[in-house]
């Protein structure tokens, strides 16, 4: 009996350790996948696109990202977290945004407690100048690359509210007087929450024309499309409707095939959900208005991290930009490029950064914006 209980006592121990062992064990990859869920979560549907073959070196740099932000995003732990900081965050998660979206509605509207939401859009005495205070207070704390008064520089304008209540900003560089504009051209920063790169180098850009503006172009720049899914604690993709803004644009393939691109080519991927109908979006209203109402010639909008030019529209495309080379991935139902290149068969240049969490170098940045110009003049000759 004992020589028969042994082994079976050491089975028992060894299943009592197995499972309780299991415990931790289980616990710490389940949040070790949170912590890194927006990550691993991006890679794998991307591969049903046919960016697919980028999929390397996109979870490199989007790992990348996730290392490198926890130092430069000073007071916002945006995407890092150890494991047992999860409860504070999902605090965090609940909080900040309420907290944010009530701010600047508050402030327009304060004889209005109930509305916080689309009443503001029609209120008279919407606090312009309070609500880019804040957005810029916002964007200065969460980017690194980005301070506070650098935002608050540029002289943004508001024109619209996010879903949360943020602003929607645009600012113009108007051809000079004395001289014919060439066109004009819409620079469109952060439609994806998550790719801080494309945010900054837009304010980089704007500084370039802040110095040297010849008054070329007419230029509209909207450094941050969906400032909800920028500046909430835990920055996504998304607006925080879930809905991927570059998807909800109305194509004219939008009630044919969005929802079915959706479920068949990405397998419902959160982080690709169009939404229950075109255009459901405030910030898709609000750069639909600015397309109509701007009438741009080009449109150059900013991505990360598939490192490379993406262009629709007529030829002709420009071959690179800085050390980004042209590679045409098509367009998707409720995409931006559908919708302007392929819709109204006008030229947009689809910048993808390499890194949505690394900031090119200044050198780059500059030869982004010469290469950019250069080609733009090419395309927009003088009458
Ligand atoms: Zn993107």
């Amino acid at each position: 009996m004992p020589g028969m209980n042994k082994p079976a006592l050491l089975a028992v121990l060894c299943c009592l350790l197995v499972s309780c062992a299991e415990f931790p064990f289980l616990q710490q990859p389940a949040s070790t996948e949170t912590e890194t869920g927006t990550t691993t979560d991006t890679t794998e549907p991307e591969v049903t696109e046919p960016v697919a073959e980028n999929q390397p070196t996109q979870s490199a740099s989007e790992t990348e990202r996730a290392q490198v932000q926890t130092v430069p995003v000073g007071s916002r732990e945006t995407i890092v977290k150890t494991p047992d900081s999860e409860v504070s965050e999902a605090q965090e998660e609940t909080e900040s945004p309420a907290e944010q979206a009530s701010d600047p509605s508050a402030d327009g509207l304060e004889q209005d407690p109930t509305s916080d939401e689309p009443e503001a859009q029609t209120a008279p005495e919407v606090d312009s100048a309070k609500l880019i205070e804040e957005l810029c207070g916002q964007i200065g704390n969460k980017l690194t690359s980005v301070s506070v008064r650098e935002c608050n520089d540029q002289d943004l304008i508001h024109a619209a509210f996010s879903h949360d209540g943020r602003s929607l900003a645009y600012r113009d560089y108007l051809p000079l007087p004395s001289r014919d504009s060439l066109g004009r051209v819409l620079v469109i920063g952060g439609i994806h929450g998550d790719e801080f790169s494309s945010v900054s180098v837009v304010f980089k850009w704007m500084n370039i024309l802040n110095q040297f503006h010849s008054g070329l172009f007419h230029w509209r720049f909207i450094p941050a499309a969906n400032p909800d899914g920028l500046l909430i604690a835990d920055s996504q993709r998304q607006n925080t409707k879930g809905i991927d803004l570059n998807r909800n644009f109305p194509t004219a393939d939008w009630n044919d095939l969005a929802e079915e691109y959706w479920i068949e080519r990405t397998y419902r991927n959160p982080r690709r959900y169009p939404g229950e109908s075109a255009m459901s979006e405030p910030e898709i209203q609000f750069l639909v208005e600015q397309i109509r109402e701007f009438d741009p010639d080009i449109i150059i909008s900013m991505h990360a991290p598939y490192h490379l030019v993406d262009y629709d529209g007529p030829p002709s495309a420009p071959n690179k930009v800085g050390g980004l080379y042209l590679r045409e991935l098509g367009v998707y139902p409720g995409s931006l490029g559908n919708y302007f290149g392929v819709d109204k068969a006008k030229p947009i240049v689809t910048i993808e950064l390499k890194s949505a969490g690394i900031m090119p170098t200044d050198r780059e940045i500059d030869r982004m914006w010469t290469d950019l110009v250069r080609w733009l003049r090419e395309q927009l000759p003088e009458s």
